[in-house]
């Protein structure tokens, strides 16, 4: 249906995406030299009237040569009214619907802009509407300063009016500023229409240098996608405007959009830098997991300590000073902001190991708020026959107090002024007295079942690895099951495990909730593509295990789309396969 739009990478909403013209395009970005070519696809698509689906524009853009009049297209596309030829429809913000098209454009964005609720509203409720592997275009809104925005909401294609306009009125346009040109003694910029003398450029430079600076700016946001860092950068760009941060936090309150579409894993660091970034999905998504999927399996004091800079936290300097005291005689829960708790089992596990924040030592309001409701949820769900708070002043034990204040909990204090010195380890060791170690192998195993409870849900570690041995070294823990045949493998990268057929059929068989790929008869080596899935878990996300089983073959894999694109694309892998056997 949509041959000529394909989605390449995804981050959270935004997309890279192939826009299959003459010459081939990456999006998000500008079409509207395609506009102004004659024959094009764009120019000749018109709205939809309401409840008149026949007169949808379904435009070839190839079949014509540049000048061919509008009424022989037109009478074309009557003629062949399924002809499988790129196309867009044109569709107001409250009456989007599925027109078969490969791409969308809202007739009414103008109207949007500079609200962040109600442009928030439009785009969320168009890709609602139409299907994943189709592409959003706003059109005469884009500058450089909004772009990303839009780009991060998840539109996919965009126009230059705007910008050109803005500059043929006089006004100059940077990511951060609209600028009077008259006010600018020196130009702020070094693109080729800026390289003359200031008293030569001319509103037609500047509208030039207007549309190189959406262009340099679509073309970094293709590499922040690309690189899984859009959100790190929207966090700062969006600063620009009020309008801009007041979209982006509309969107994090939309968290079945965001959330569906942003992937469990990831290489990419998190820059946590704003007060934002405890509202991103992957941070919110972690202290959900903790505090309603994992359970600590330990039956030693809980001992939380404070994080440290260096990841896994169990590799930094500090972290092994407290477990030379520690000495497997406690069960060690991390503090942090902006992630909240993290249990020793899950370290490793995304985002835990794959974030760095501002290094200041003081805690903000809305961070002792978040990370407190964390300690609190964690606490409600995970009793401990005692609880040691090695943390020091400043930020941590202001949040330990509350949550003992409000769970009316008896915690022990051991640091005297800071957690490594003699004092207060020497404190720890005291509290710890009398504990009992737990073996190395109660620790991988418990690492293992915390890893599928986050994975996979509640419950699920004890369903699928109530009986298991596991084998290699710490982080790299082989599981087996009684027989010695290997079920999976713990990814120390992302903190995850990679199952073999015979886990996948032992996950099949247990209680824990799948991850379900049906697909057609044939026996898929490599990547499974979208058009061969029958259909698709809902829940399944990027990067999660997918069980992938059709009437010819049973195989494990990791899911490159989520659940519902999966089922709707018509382009694009939908999964990679790890092992498969034909049935
Ligand atoms: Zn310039």
């Amino acid at each position: 249906m949509t041959d000529y739009f394909e989605v390449h990478e995804r981050d959270g909403a935004a997309r890279v995406g192939e826009l299959r013209l003459s010459s081939p395009r990456s999006t998000p970005t500008l079409v509207d030299d395609v506009l102004e070519d004659g024959g094009s696809l764009w120019s000749q698509s018109r709205e939809v009237p309401e409840g008149d689906e026949s007169t949808l524009t379904v435009l070839p853009h190839r079949a014509f040569p540049g000048g061919t009049a509008p009424e022989v297209q037109e009478s074309f596309a009557v003629e062949y009214p399924d002809v499988d030829y790129p196309s867009v429809a044109v569709v107001s913000s409250d009456h989007v619907d599925d027109h078969g098209t490969d791409a969308y454009a809202l007739s009414n964005v103008q109207s949007v802009m500079g609200h962040g609720a109600a442009l928030v509203e439009a785009v969320v409720g168009a890709r609602e509407a139409i299907p994943t592997d189709t592409a959003l275009m706003f059109s005469g809104v884009a500058t450089p300063r909004n772009v990303a925005l839009l780009a991060y909401a998840g539109v996919d294609l965009f126009d230059a009016t705007a910008a050109v306009v803005k500059g043929t009125e006089g006004r100059y346009l940077t990511t951060d500023e609209a600028y009077f040109l008259e006010d600018l003694d020196e130009l702020p910029c070094s693109c080729p229409a800026c390289q003359q003398p200031r008293e030569e450029f001319t509103r037609e430079d500047c509208a030039e240098h207007n549309r190189n600076a959406l262009e340099a700016e679509l073309a970094i946001v293709r590499r922040r996608i690309r690189d899984g860092r859009l959100r790190d950068y929207i966090e700062g760009q969006a600063r620009h405007d009020q309008w801009l941060t007041a979209a982006m936090r509309e969107l994090d309150s939309q968290w079945g959009y965001l959330e569906e579409r942003t992937p469990i894993l990831r290489d990419a660091q998190i820059n946590a830098a704003t007060e934002d970034t405890l509202r991103r999905v992957e941070i919110q998504r972690f202290a959900d997991r903790v505090t309603t999927r994992y359970r600590n399996r330990f039956d030693n004091p809980l001992v939380l300590v404070p994080c440290s800079a260096t990841k896994p936290y169990s590799e930094s300097q500090s972290h092994r000073q407290f477990h030379d005291v520690i000495q497997w005689r406690g069960h060690l829960v991390s503090m942090t902001s902006p992630i909240g708790v993290v249990p020793q089992e899950l370290e490793t596990t995304y985002p835990a190991q794959h974030y760095d924040t501002v290094v200041t030592g003081r805690w903000s309001e809305d961070e002792k708020g978040f990370v407190s409701d964390v300690l609190q949820r964690y606490l409600e769900r995970n009793e401990y026959p005692k609880i040691i708070a090695h943390v020091p002043d400043e930020g941590y034990r202001d949040i330990v107090e509350r949550v003992e204040k409000r769970l009316d909990l008896d915690i022990t204090y051991t640091v005297a002024e800071h957690p490594t010195d003699d004092e207060s380890l020497a404190n720890l060791s005291e509290a710890l007295s009398g504990e009992l170690t737990y073996s190395k192998r109660e620790r991988e195993h418990n690492t293992v079942r915390a890893i599928a409870d986050y994975l996979l849900g509640d419950g699920a570690g004890d369903d699928l690895f109530a009986n298991i041995q596991t084998t290699s070294r710490y982080p790299k823990i082989q599981v087996r099951d009684s027989e010695d045949t290997q079920l999976a493998t713990m990814v120390p990268q992302y903190g995850t495990l990679s199952f073999t057929l015979e886990g996948a059929k032992r996950w099949v068989d247990s209680d824990a909730p799948t991850k379900r790929v049906e697909i057609d008869g044939f026996v898929p080596h490599g990547s499974v593509l979208a058009p061969g899935v029958v259909d698709a878990d809902e829940e399944i996300r990027v990067g999660d295990e997918v069980i992938v089983e059709g009437p010819k073959a049973f195989a494990i894999g990791r899911a490159e789309m989520f659940g519902r694109e999966m089922a709707e694309s018509t382009r694009g892998i939908a999964c990679e396969i790890r092992h498969v056997e034909e049935k």
